[in-house]
Protein backbone atom coordinates (compact mmCIF):
# COMPACT_ATOMS: atom_id res chain seq x y z
CA UNK A 1 0.00 0.00 0.00
CA UNK A 2 1.45 3.23 -1.18
CA UNK A 3 2.06 5.89 1.46
CA UNK A 4 1.38 9.32 0.87
CA UNK A 5 3.68 11.65 2.64
CA UNK A 6 3.53 15.27 3.19
CA UNK A 7 4.97 17.80 5.57
CA UNK A 8 1.77 19.69 7.10
CA UNK A 9 3.26 23.06 5.71
CA UNK A 10 2.47 21.52 2.12
CA UNK A 11 -0.80 20.13 2.84
CA UNK A 12 -2.04 23.11 4.29
CA UNK A 13 -0.78 25.03 1.07
CA UNK A 14 -2.45 22.46 -1.36
CA UNK A 15 -5.45 21.92 0.49
CA UNK A 16 -6.35 25.51 1.57
CA UNK A 17 -7.95 26.23 5.47
CA UNK A 18 -11.22 24.57 5.46
CA UNK A 19 -9.81 21.36 3.86
CA UNK A 20 -6.72 20.97 5.95
CA UNK A 21 -8.62 21.48 8.97
CA UNK A 22 -10.69 19.02 8.17
CA UNK A 23 -8.61 16.55 6.27
CA UNK A 24 -5.07 16.73 8.45
CA UNK A 25 -6.80 17.79 11.53
CA UNK A 26 -10.01 15.49 12.21
CA UNK A 27 -12.23 18.59 12.07
CA UNK A 28 -15.76 18.41 10.69
CA UNK A 29 -18.03 20.33 8.55
CA UNK A 30 -21.25 21.49 9.47
CA UNK A 31 -23.99 19.08 8.58
CA UNK A 32 -26.73 19.98 5.61
CA UNK A 33 -23.58 22.36 4.29
CA UNK A 34 -21.33 19.66 1.67
CA UNK A 35 -21.07 19.98 -1.97
CA UNK A 36 -21.70 16.49 -2.21
CA UNK A 37 -24.44 15.73 0.33
CA UNK A 38 -27.09 15.45 -2.24
CA UNK A 39 -24.67 14.04 -5.39
CA UNK A 40 -26.41 11.31 -7.34
CA UNK A 41 -24.42 11.28 -10.08
CA UNK A 42 -22.27 8.03 -11.00
CA UNK A 43 -18.98 7.68 -10.46
CA UNK A 44 -16.00 7.46 -7.90
CA UNK A 45 -15.41 9.63 -4.90
CA UNK A 46 -11.83 9.91 -3.94
CA UNK A 47 -9.52 11.23 -1.30
CA UNK A 48 -10.14 15.27 -1.20
CA UNK A 49 -6.24 15.49 -0.33
CA UNK A 50 -4.22 12.60 -2.48
CA UNK A 51 -7.30 11.15 -5.44
CA UNK A 52 -7.16 7.56 -4.11
CA UNK A 53 -10.80 6.38 -4.83
CA UNK A 54 -12.58 5.54 -1.28
CA UNK A 55 -16.62 4.86 -2.37
CA UNK A 56 -18.29 4.15 -4.85
CA UNK A 57 -21.44 6.14 -5.81
CA UNK A 58 -23.42 2.84 -5.69
CA UNK A 59 -22.71 2.37 -2.25
CA UNK A 60 -24.19 5.91 -1.19
CA UNK A 61 -27.53 6.19 0.66
CA UNK A 62 -29.46 9.16 2.44
CA UNK A 63 -29.02 8.36 6.16
CA UNK A 64 -30.52 12.12 6.83
CA UNK A 65 -27.89 12.98 8.66
CA UNK A 66 -26.05 15.57 6.67
CA UNK A 67 -23.46 13.93 6.05
CA UNK A 68 -22.27 12.05 2.30
CA UNK A 69 -23.44 8.24 3.73
CA UNK A 70 -22.08 4.73 2.41
CA UNK A 71 -22.48 1.64 3.40
CA UNK A 72 -18.97 0.23 1.99
CA UNK A 73 -15.40 1.78 0.82
CA UNK A 74 -14.71 0.90 -2.57
CA UNK A 75 -12.07 -1.56 -1.66
CA UNK A 76 -10.73 -3.23 1.86
CA UNK A 77 -8.08 -1.41 1.42
CA UNK A 78 -9.35 1.64 0.26
CA UNK A 79 -9.73 3.20 4.35
CA UNK A 80 -8.46 2.45 7.59
CA UNK A 81 -10.04 2.65 10.78
CA UNK A 82 -8.67 4.04 14.20
CA UNK A 83 -10.58 4.30 17.49
CA UNK A 84 -11.23 7.43 18.56
CA UNK A 85 -12.66 8.51 22.22
CA UNK A 86 -12.37 12.51 21.49
CA UNK A 87 -15.84 14.77 22.57
CA UNK A 88 -16.48 11.78 24.96
CA UNK A 89 -17.47 9.39 22.41
CA UNK A 90 -16.06 6.05 21.25
CA UNK A 91 -16.27 6.07 17.80
CA UNK A 92 -13.92 4.73 14.73
CA UNK A 93 -12.58 7.03 12.77
CA UNK A 94 -12.24 6.63 9.01
CA UNK A 95 -9.07 7.61 7.46
CA UNK A 96 -8.10 6.85 3.86
CA UNK A 97 -5.46 4.29 3.55
CA UNK A 98 -3.08 5.81 1.67
CA UNK A 99 -2.25 9.41 2.84
CA UNK A 100 -3.84 9.01 6.60
CA UNK A 101 -5.99 12.38 5.74
CA UNK A 102 -9.47 12.04 8.21
CA UNK A 103 -12.70 11.23 6.18
CA UNK A 104 -14.76 10.57 8.94
CA UNK A 105 -16.47 7.75 11.04
CA UNK A 106 -18.32 5.08 10.67
CA UNK A 107 -21.20 3.35 12.88
CA UNK A 108 -22.66 -0.10 13.18
CA UNK A 109 -26.26 1.26 11.76
CA UNK A 110 -26.09 1.11 8.14
CA UNK A 111 -28.59 -0.08 6.12
CA UNK A 112 -26.74 -2.54 4.12
CA UNK A 113 -25.27 -6.07 4.23
CA UNK A 114 -22.89 -4.87 6.59
CA UNK A 115 -24.75 -2.72 8.93
CA UNK A 116 -22.48 -0.01 8.29
CA UNK A 117 -22.67 3.67 8.24
CA UNK A 118 -19.87 5.47 6.91
CA UNK A 119 -20.58 9.34 7.56
CA UNK A 120 -17.58 11.01 5.54
CA UNK A 121 -17.43 14.60 5.23
CA UNK A 122 -18.13 16.30 1.96
CA UNK A 123 -14.91 18.33 2.17
CA UNK A 124 -12.97 14.78 2.45
CA UNK A 125 -14.02 13.66 -0.67
CA UNK A 126 -13.84 14.69 -4.70
CA UNK A 127 -16.42 13.49 -7.27
CA UNK A 128 -14.80 11.78 -10.89
CA UNK A 129 -18.51 11.17 -13.09
CA UNK A 130 -18.14 7.73 -14.16
CA UNK A 131 -17.34 8.57 -18.20
CA UNK A 132 -19.69 7.17 -20.35
CA UNK A 133 -21.56 7.57 -23.95
CA UNK A 134 -23.53 10.32 -24.03
CA UNK A 135 -26.26 8.85 -22.87
CA UNK A 136 -29.53 10.65 -22.19
CA UNK A 137 -29.81 10.93 -18.68
FE1 LIG B 1 -5.79 10.18 0.65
Amino acid sequence: MPKIEKSEAQWREELGNERYRILRKAGTEAPFTGALLGNKAKGAYVCGACGEPLFASDTKFDSGSGWPSFTAPAGAEAVAEHRDSSHGMARTEVRCAACESHLGHVFPDGPGPAGLRYCINSASLDFAPKEEGSTDS
